[in-house]
């Protein structure tokens, strides 16, 4: 057994010098080994970190589009060379299978491609002549130090839902990784000052609640990006909100797959096992509600059970289809709702607690599992589970089961699988939920439209990525201007009026 190895915060481009006062102990999941102690930021590093984006901010705000869009090419070619590196970070302590860690780092290196476009994004509007000899323009400019919160369970892709795109429209960045798997960030932060990006525009400063307090309170930080759960997600929009910040707090969520009957059983059986079981669930896009027309549930739990049988939950580097959770304690979590789903009721179909693993015996892992006959009124349901745990609910038409997923609280992803073209289209129109998918079951927007969900799962209207992403990292300006005219002389104390 190797010992734990030091991780620290990255400031101005290089590892943090100082003693932390408190760290904190981050695991291979996969094993139960500990492979990390991390430094824990106060409230006094949190501010050394803030002072150090602030000072680096306006030369790189100042930095013309030309020289911008060289960094940003260069990040995304060195991203690209580096992704397997990362993604091996990302299963050490994450635990994804090494396959889907790929898969998040290509998805973040996509915003890193969409950002290469800023000197179009960032163009404004002209109007010659809007009165006459009178011209009017739009510019965008950026907000300086913004701050980003991220989440366990994407810590290469959701940094990279919003960082290419601030540092592209000019800010300094402090980002907060997930102090359960900082590794993968900060590795992808360094990259950056190897793409020519000045020191003190990209940091990242390691902690829990004493370093989020602290963004969420410095003068200096002027808007905070954050994604976790929703009790967190709520605070975080409430108290960034209250000391004049701009929040974006994306929160938890209950995705619901509504498959009708004249759906394609196999591709729809096909897409809950993916979407339910990928990543150990652990995915804020996971399906984990499965909502099924009658008469086809039986028909479908049973192809359902089928591949099921199939799945292989082992150490993520050696080929199994799903890897562990990420902490003791948050599988004994997921463990606990399993047992209080068969106490309130639900037929447990496949349970996961009782499976074989192809992994280290002090491993966190839980097997894929499956729940029918799920009521609204449950803990199973009414709750995030955010593990592998699937439930069935049973209806009786498409009003039945849109009501159900429009009664839920959240409001992030959902599906919908038929064949019937008119049910698609009514039912995108009719869903409360941000993202949806016709026969696509995690449907994460590419990078050119935004990523955000509706009601609990975010908090604020700006979404992350796409051209909301632009407007969240910049402020405009509208510019009245009229040139020295001697028509345009004399008194005239009335409202402006266009002529
Ligand atoms: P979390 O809320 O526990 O942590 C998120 C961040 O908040 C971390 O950086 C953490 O250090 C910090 N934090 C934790 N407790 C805090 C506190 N008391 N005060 C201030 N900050 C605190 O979430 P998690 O367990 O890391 O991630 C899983 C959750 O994130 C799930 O609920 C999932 O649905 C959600 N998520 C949502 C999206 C989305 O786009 N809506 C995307 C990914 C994950």
């Amino acid at each position: 057994m190797t010992s734990p190895t030091r991780i620290t915060h990255l400031v101005a481009g290089a590892p943090w010098t100082g003693t932390a006062e408190r760290t904190s102990e981050v695991f291979n999941p996969a094993t139960g080994e500990q492979t990390g102690v991390l430094d824990l930021a106060s409230a006094a590093v949190v501010g050394e970190v803030v002072a150090t984006a602030q000072a680096a901010w306006q030369e790189w705000s100042d930095a013309s589009l030309a020289k911008r869009t060289s960094v940003l090419f260069a990040f995304r070619h060195l991203l690209d060379s580096r992704k397997k590196d990362i993604a091996a970070l990302i299963t050490a302590e994450h635990g994804k299978v090494l396959d889907d860690a790929l898969g998040e780092v290509t998805r973040g290196l996509e915003v890193a491609e969409f950002a290469c476009g800023i000197p179009h994004l960032l163009k404004g509007g002209f109007s010659e002549n809007a009165s006459t000899n009178v011209d009017v323009y739009s510019i965008r400019q950026s907000l300086g130090v913004v701050a980003v919160i991220s989440p366990f369970n994407f810590p290469a892709m959701v940094p990279m839902w919003f960082i290419p795109i601030a540092i592209a429209c000019g800010n300094a960045v402090v980002l907060k990784p997930s102090e359960k798997d900082p590794s993968a960030a900060l590795a992808v932060a360094a990259l950056w000052t190897a793409a020519g990006l000045p020191d003190g525009v990209m940091n990242v400063v390691n902690g829990d609640k004493e370093a989020v307090d602290a963004l969420l309170t410095h003068p200096d930080v002027k808007s905070v990006s954050f994604v976790g759960s929703t009790p967190i997600a709520r605070y975080v929009y409430e108290t960034g909100t209250a000391h004049g910040k701009r929040v974006q707090a994306l929160g938890g969520a209950k995705n619901h797959m509504l498959v009708l009957p004249d759906a394609d059983l196999d591709l729809a059986a096909d897409a809950a096992v993916n979407a339910g079981f990928g990543s150990a669930g652990e995915r804020c896009m996971a399906i984990s509600a499965l909502v099924a027309v009658e008469p086809i549930a039986d028909e479908l739990i049973s192809k359902i059970v089928d591949r099921m049988g199939k799945l292989r939950t082992g150490d993520g580097t050696t080929g199994s289809d799903m890897g562990p959770l990420v902490t003791a304690a948050h599988r004994d979590k997921v463990a606990g709702y399993v047992a209080a789903g068969v106490e309130s009721g639900a037929t447990l179909v496949v349970d996961g607690r009782k499976q074989e693993f192809d992994g280290g015996a002090g491993g966190y892992f839980l097997g894929p599992t499956l729940f029918d006959r799920v009521e609204r009124d449950m803990l199973i349901y009414s709750e995030e589970i955010f593990g592998p745990v699937l439930s069935v609910l049973r209806v009786q038409s498409y009003d039945e089961g849109l009501e159900l997923i429009n009664a839920n609280p959240y409001g992030n992803g959902t599906a919908i699988f038929t064949n019937d073209g008119g049910a698609a289209r009514r039912f995108q129109r009719e869903v409360e939920v941000g993202m949806i998918g016709i026969n696509v079951p995690i449907p994460v927007p590419v990078s050119y439209y935004s990523f955000g969900g509706w009601k609990n799962s975010l908090f604020g209207d700006s979404h992350a990525h796409g051209i909301e992403g632009v407007h969240f990292f910049t402020r405009g300006k509208v510019v009245t201007s009229r040139w020295l005219d001697p028509s345009h002389g004399g008194l005239n104390l009335g409202f402006p009026q266009n002529t």
